[in-house]
C-alpha cells in the first residue's frame, strides 16, 4: 500500500497517516528521542487509537508521551488532541495562545468546523470533541523551546492561513512541521519527485501578507526537510515557497476581480480557482487525466474559495 498507516522516515520521526478522506490525504507524526516521545498533530478523533498502537508497536508505555503538539486548532491537525490527552498521562499540549481557550472549551470550533463543512461531514469525519484542562497545556509563544529528552524544538509563530497557527523546526532534522503554512502537497499530484504544490487558504482567518511574511521566516531557517501535514515528508526548496507565495497573489487577484458581486461571488471565485490549478497542473506536467485531477483538488478549492469570501467580506465589504 503506497500510503501505509506508519511510515519510518528516519531521524526518530514516523509519519501516521490519520484516515481521514482517502489514504495520503492527511498525516501526524511521532517522534521518538532517547526513550522520550512526542505526537506532532493529531489527525482527528478516529485517530487517535492509530497513535496509541503505534506507540505499543514501538515498545514504549503511554506515559512516554512527553508533548501533544498542534500546530494550529483547525480539526484535521487538532481534532484528535483531547482523546489523545486522555490516554497519555505525561503529556502535555503545547499550543498556540490563540488556541488554547478552543481546545479547553472546544464548543466554538465544533460549531464553527459544522458551519464548514454541515453537520454530515462533521460528524463522519470529526465528531464529539474532548476538552483539555488548562493545566496540562503549555501555551507556546513566539521562539518558545520545546525540549524532548534533550532535542530542542522550536516554535515559530506563523498567521496567515490562521492567526492560532505556528510551526515547529526540529534541529535534528533540520526539518520544518509546518502544519498548513507551506502548503499542501498531495502525493497523488507529484510526479518523477517533484511537488506539486497548493496553497490552503481555508475560513476564516486568511491574511495574505502574514502568510508570505510567514514563508519567508520559515525559509530562513534554511531548512532540509517540510514535514507536511498535507502530506509526509518533502525536501525543502525555495522553489516550493515561490510556488505558494505566487499563487497566494494569485488567489487575492481572482477574489478581488469578482469583489462587486457579492451575491454570486463565492461560486465565481471557486471557479476561478479550480481553471487555475488545473492549467497549473498541465503546466506541470500532470499525465492525470482531468477528472482525476478534478476529484483530487476540488475539495480544497471550495474551501480556499470561502476563506476568500470571509477575508473579502473582511477587508472590502466593509469599506466600500
Ligand atoms: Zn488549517
Amino acid at each position: 500500500m503506497q500510503y501505509p498507516d506508519y511510515h519510518d522516515l528516519g531521524f526518530g520521526i514516523t509519519r501516521i497517516d490519520t484516515g481521514l478522506i482517502r489514504p495520503g490525504f492527511a498525516s501526524c507524526y511521532l517522534m521518538a528521542h532517547e526513550g522520550r516521545l512526542a505526537v506532532i498533530e493529531t489527525g482527528t478523533g478516529q485517530t487517535v487509537a492509530k497513535v496509541l498502537k503505534l506507540i505499543n508497536e514501538l515498545g514504549y508505555e503511554a506515559s512516554a508521551v512527553d508533548y501533544v503538539i498542534i500546530t494550529h486548532v483547525h480539526l484535521d491537525h487538532a481534532g484528535g488532541a483531547g482523546g489523545l490527552m486522555d490516554a497519555l498521562p505525561e503529556a502535555r499540549l503545547v499550543v498556540h495562545p490563540r488556541g488554547a481557550r478552543h481546545m479547553q472549551d472546544p464548543s466554538k470550533l465544533q460549531a464553527g468546523a459544522i458551519a464548514v463543512y454541515g453537520e454530515k461531514i462533521y460528524y463522519r469525519d470529526y465528531g464529539e470533541l474532548i476538552p483539555i484542562p488548562e493545566e496540562r497545556m503549555i501555551i507556546a509563544e513566539d521562539n518558545t523551546a520545546v525540549d524532548l529528552a534533550g532535542r530542542q524544538l522550536r516554535i515559530f509563530d506563523t498567521p496567515g492561513h490562521a492567526r492560532h497557527h505556528f510551526c515547529v523546526y526540529d534541529e535534528a532534522s533540520r526539518g520544518i512541521f509546518t502544519g498548513d503554512t507551506l502548503g499542501i502537497v498531495y502525493p497523488e499530484l507529484c510526479e518523477n519527485g517533484k511537488s506539486f504544490v497548493l496553497p490552503t487558504t481555508t475560513p476564516v482567518q486568511f491574511e495574505p501578507d502574514a502568510f508570505k511574511e510567514s514563508i519567508d521566516r520559515l525559509m530562513a531557517l534554511k531548512p532540509q526537510y517540510f514535514f507536511l501535514t498535507h502530506y509526509g515528508m518533502v525536501e525543502a526548496s525555495e522553489s516550493h515557497a515561490d510556488q505558494l507565495k505566487q499563487q497566494i497573489d494569485d488567489y487575492v487577484r481572482i477574489a478581488l476581480k469578482h469583489k462587486d458581486n457579492q451575491a454570486s461571488r463565492l461560486g465565481s471565485i471557486a471557479a476561478d480557482l479550480l481553471e487555475y490549478t488545473l492549467e497549473r497542473l498541465r503546466n506541470y506536467g500532470s499525465s492525470l487525466e482531468e477528472n482525476r485531477m478534478r476529484q483530487l483538488i476540488a475539495g480544497d478549492m471550495a474551501l480556499n474559495a470561502q476563506g476568500l469570501e470571509v477575508w473579502l467580506q473582511k477587508n472590502n465589504d466593509e469599506q466600500s
